[in-house]
């Protein structure tokens, strides 16, 4: 790691950009399927898969092939003017995922944005709740992205300081709670907004039934219920959509991320006809959403999920990963959780801290990522295989071993 503080990728980088992340210190420069190369040509197994964005493996064969031959053809014309390449994407979008319109933007959070405002015009427009009232409900622990809307309604403190005033409008209750849903509802509840799975919150998995009964709660109550499924969506969970484990058909939904086959920055907000109707043009809208570009891309990787071969692979080695991980059986080990291939391993911080563990892991050839300071995440790429994931473990054995045993807390006598 020494040898990596003179490096002038890294110095360029603190020098000149913002100092908004802590990078683990190592400069990439390459990456094919699961594996990630340094500058200095060292191979990293990716855990991390850019927050599961790069669910398909790096350079794509079948997604870099769509991404040149359409960049050749046309790229960007704004949507002043149809493409040829738009209506295609968003009719298999919306086939794919059972919704039936979809309005395309480009960060995760963009789309979030659009759900708010969806959520918000339908409840005055169509549920007529008086101008200025509306509300959403959130959830304790919820990650949707960083525009000052968003953070306005997270409970993280760090994500809030001093980004303030924000402009309410947002109730929040316990995550995995129906009830406490059910008692935050008012007549001026436009939405519920939720994460299937909590990811940045700290891979939090809600009780079984969870989603089945806020759907329950949300049809009674005339409350549209919108999914956020940037991070869990498009098989990271071991189905096409985390909603698909319960059953559950959102109003709303929310992909992002793995939309854009890794190589791109593409999102959507999807919904019924009567939610996305309340959009007139000129209401909303984004200069690069649903670019040529970003179309074709978004259409050949749903094309890659369409036989569910992916989702189920994340299924079937994420049930093998997480009882690799539990089998190491280190007092070090809270707990380890999650649906398919978006699993948290949680650490006793008084024997290991998240950050330092990954730290570990990086010098044995894994990279990862801590959220919060006691999860460690692991989500490699849906393409990764049975070898991979086994390499991944003996990695991961190996740290346990290095760490200095101290006895966990709370076990002490
Ligand atoms: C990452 C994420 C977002 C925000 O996506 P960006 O592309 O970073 O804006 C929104 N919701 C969830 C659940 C996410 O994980």
């Amino acid at each position: 790691m020494n040898a990596r503080i003179g490096n002038l990728h890294i110095a360029l980088e603190q020098r000149y950009c913002a100092h908004n992340y802590a990078p683990l210190p190592v400069v990439l420069s390459r990456g094919h399927g699961v594996w990630l190369w340094d500058d200095q040509g060292h191979r990293y197994m990716d855990m991390m898969s850019a927050y599961s964005a790069v669910s398909f493996g790096h350079a794509n064969v079948a997604l870099v092939e769509a991404l040149t031959q359409q960049a050749q053809r046309l790229s960007v014309t704004s949507r002043a003017f149809y493409s040829d390449r738009l209506g295609l994407f968003l009719q298999r979008l919306c086939e794919m995922t059972a919704m039936e319109r979809a309005l395309p933007m480009n960060s995760g959070a963009e789309a979030v944005e659009t759900a708010i405002k969806a959520a918000r015009k339908w409840a005055y427009k169509r549920k007529g709740v008086a101008d200025g009232r509306a509300r959403i409900v959130v959830c304790r622990g919820n990650f949707a992205g960083r525009t000052t809307t968003i953070v306005g309604f997270s409970s993280e403190a760090q994500y809030r300081d001093g980004f303030g005033p924000f402009d309410g409008g947002f109730d929040s209750v316990p995550f995995g709670d129906a009830a406490a849903l059910e008692a935050a509802i008012t007549p001026d509840t436009a939405a519920f907004l939720v994460e299937p799975i909590q990811g940045e919150g700290g891979i939090i998995v809600p009780p079984e039934g969870y989603l089945r009964q806020c759907r329950e709660i949300c049809t009674r109550h005339r409350v549209l219920m919108i999914c956020d499924e940037v991070q869990t969506g498009l098989g990271r969970t071991g189905r096409l959509l985390a909603c698909d484990h319960e059953g559950v058909r959102p109003d709303g939904l929310v992909l992002g991320k793995a939309l854009g086959g890794g190589l791109l920055a593409v999102s959507a907000f999807l919904a019924s006809s009567e939610v996305m109707d309340v959009f007139s043009p000129g209401d909303h809208g984004s200069t690069f959403g649903g670019n040529a570009l970003a179309a074709a891309v978004g259409f050949k990787a749903l094309e890659l999920l369409q036989d569910g071969a992916l989702a189920a692979n994340a299924e079937r080695l994420g049930k093998r990963l997480r009882e690799g991980l539990r089998a190491i059986g280190h007092p070090a080990i809270r707990e380890v959780r999650g649906k398919g291939l978006l699993i948290g391993m949680d650490l006793d911080p008084h024997v290991i801290g998240a950050r330092a563990f990954c730290e570990r892991l990086m010098a044995h050839g894994i990279l990862s990522k801590e959220t919060h300071e006691t999860v460690v995440r692991f989500a490699p790429p849906l393409v990764i295989d049975d070898e991979q994931i086994d390499t991944a473990l003996r990695a991961i054995g190996e740290v346990f071993h290095e760490i200095p045993l101290v006895q966990p807390q709370g076990e002490s006598t």
